[in-house]
């Protein structure tokens, strides 16, 4: 559905113009923006309030270890054509994702949704949730292919997942299982556009993760920009003015002041509300920053002797759902049999699920993780010695896991969410029509650049510079 422009100008285009701009925030976003205005000439300088780039593509290591737990970004979609492709030119190798599903069923029946049928109606008696799904779907996915984006937004981001099921004539029980099975019990109250953006364009059947871990890409991309890449500078105040634009930001040493011609701003929204902005933001746009939904995610990793649960599982991992408080285990392939120690993402939640986990302390979170995966694979506790996790909705940079619009804000609130104010653009993976994955942050991107370029590509909507 989307158009995809080639990156090859990525950073080797000649420059032809000079004129100064601040990008705020070292995301993929901020850092293929930056990337590209520099290799137009433009004289770039990104702030970023962390003392790391990536931004929601985290990485943690264990010390002395290539084990790694990626607490943001795990996987990228074979068909997201533009992160494969920075992949590929910044030399990143690419190897499968264990995106297969295992175990699903029996660990439903262990977790309390019992195999009765009575709630189901006739028709879903003989199938499956996945085949329930693809007959309900058929009409939908003929949309897709059929209408323009705009078309399909304003025909389906009516519904929730859970209202969209619920006119299909799915029973209760069966809106409860598909809840369980795809992980969606705790967003099945927001919209059902992204459920179809992912199923259509079959996002989760063949997967890339990046070898070495997913933040070589933002590292990757940073080492190019060299020196413009300011860290530890947080943004207090962005100051629309009539000669320029001023963005102060607070760093260890104190307040610093940076004066440009343009900004690109790709603090997620959540973040942008704590940020002093002095200018003449549009009603739209101040509305689309404050009432934008982000849904919350919580990540709980176990380090563990041995790697029992291959006895169950299998070599090859793959992702298992339950109802339990641990919702969705993802398990690595396992490529290090030998190792003395391994990483297992025991626990991955969204929704009310994540705020829940979020509310627990480290320790706490690695004693639930345990209880619940003890369940699947007895005895694995013994093998336990520590845990790592990240609960986004708390992190202060992020204060949230990312845009999972409610019903209608797709249609209500994308256009002035991305719509340039004064002289600050946006960019951001809330800001595309791909939000909650990094090709999102690319496309924002691109798009970004796009409306900033003198010679614009058909389409972009610049004529306010
Ligand atoms: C749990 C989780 C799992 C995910 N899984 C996947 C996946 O498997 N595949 C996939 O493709 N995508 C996934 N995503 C989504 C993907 O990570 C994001 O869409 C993408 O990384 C967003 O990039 P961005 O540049 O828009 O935002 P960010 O990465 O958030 O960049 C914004 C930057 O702004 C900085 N910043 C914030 N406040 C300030 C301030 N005041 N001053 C200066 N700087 C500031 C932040 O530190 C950050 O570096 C996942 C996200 C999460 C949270």
């Amino acid at each position: 559905m989307s158009d995809v422009r080639t990156t090859r100008t990525l950073f080797s285009a000649p420059p032809h113009e000079h004129r100064r701009v601040l990008v705020l925030g070292a995301g993929i976003a901020g850092l293929v923006a930056a990337g590209e205005l520099r290799a137009h000439g433009y004289d770039v300088t990104v702030l970023e309030a962390r003392q790391r780039v990536g931004g929601r593509v985290h990485t943690m290591r264990l010390p002395g270890s290539e084990l790694a737990a990626e607490m943001g970004a795990m996987r990228i979609p074979h068909d997201h054509r533009r992160t494969v492709a920075l992949c590929g030119e910044l030399g990143l190798t690419l190897l499968p994702f264990a995106s297969g599903s295992v175990g699903t069923r029996e660990s439903i029946s262990r977790s309390g949704v019992d195999a009765r049928s009575s709630g189901l109606a006739g028709w879903e008696r003989s199938r499956d949730v996945w085949s329930r799904w693809e007959r309900t779907v058929e009409d939908v996915r003929r949309d897709w292919f059929r209408l323009s984006r705009r078309q399909f937004i304003d025909r389906w981001d009516r519904l929730s997942i859970r209202g969209f099921l619920r006119s299909r004539g799915w029973s209760e029980q069966a809106i409860e299982e598909y809840g369980i099975v795809t992980f969606t019990e705790s967003t099945l109250g927001t919209s059902v556009l992204q459920e179809f953006r992912e199923t259509f364009s079959s996002a989760y059947e063949t997967a890339y993760r990046i070898d070495g871990g997913m933040d070589l890409l933002p590292r990757g991309l940073a080492d190019r920009l060299r020196d413009c890449v300011l860290l530890g500078h947080e943004v207090e105040q962005i100051v629309d003015g009539v000669d320029g634009i001023e963005v102060a930001t607070r760093t260890a040493a104190g307040q610093v002041v940076f004066r440009a011609d343009l900004v690109v701003c790709t603090l997620p929204f959540p973040v942008l509300r704590t940020v002093d902005l002095v200018g003449s933001f549009s009603p739209g746009k101040r509305r689309a920053v404050r009432q934008l939904h982000y849904d919350a995610a919580t990540k709980v990793y176990l380090q563990l002797r041995r790697p029992t649960w291959r006895r169950e599982v299998g070599p090859a991992g793959g992702a298992v759902s339950t109802a339990a408080p641990i919702r969705r285990t993802q398990y690595p392939a396992l490529d290090h049999l030998g190792a003395d120690r391994h990483l297992l993402l025991a626990s991955y939640t969204w929704g009310q699920d994540a705020l829940q986990w979020a509310a627990l302390s480290e320790n706490e979170r690695m004693r639930l993780a345990t209880r619940d995966l003890e369940q699947a694979h007895p005895g694995v506790s013994a093998e336990v010695e520590g845990s790592i996790s990240h609960a986004w909705s708390a992190d202060r940079y992020a204060m949230g896991a990312y845009a999972l619009g409610e019903p209608g804000q797709t249609r209500d609130l994308l256009d002035d969410a991305v719509r340039p104010e004064g002289r600050i653009v946006f960019a951001g993976e809330h800001c595309s029509h791909l939000p909650a994955w990094i090709e999102g942050a690319v496309e924002s991107a691109h798009d970004a650049v796009a409306m900033i370029l003198p010679r614009r590509p058909a389409g972009a909507r610049a004529s306010w510079l």
